[in-house]
C-alpha cells in the first residue's frame, strides 16, 4: 500500500494518507491540500563506509593512475632544460 508520511505546512500536522496518484493528499486536521511529503521520518541511517575490499581496491587504483601520470610525466621531454 503507498501509504506515505506526510506533513502539513499550515498546521504542521503530521500525518499519514494513501496517495494514489490522482487524489492529492489533504490534511486532515484543517483541511489544507499544502500538505509535503516526509521522506524520512526516522532519523537517515548511518552512512555505511566502503567495504574494506572496496576501499582497497580503490586505494590500488589510485596509487595505478597516480604512477601513471608520473610516468607520463617523467616521459615528457623538458622543452627549456633542452
Ligand atoms: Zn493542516
Amino acid at each position: 500500500m503507498p501509504l506515505f508520511d506526510l506533513q502539513c505546512e499550515r498546521c504542521s500536522a503530521e500525518f499519514e494518507e494513501l496517495v494514489l496518484g490522482d487524489r492529492p493528499p489533504v490534511c486532515p486536521e484543517c483541511g489544507s491540500a499544502q500538505v509535503r511529503r516526509l521522506f524520512s521520518p526516522i532519523s537517515p541511517p548511518r552512512r555505511i563506509g566502503l567495504s574494506p575490499a572496496a576501499k582497497r581496491e580503490s586505494d590500488s587504483r589510485r596509487s595505478e593512475r597516480e604512477a601513471a601520470r608520473k610516468e607520463r610525466r617523467s616521459a615528457r621531454p623538458k622543452s627549456k632544460d633542452g
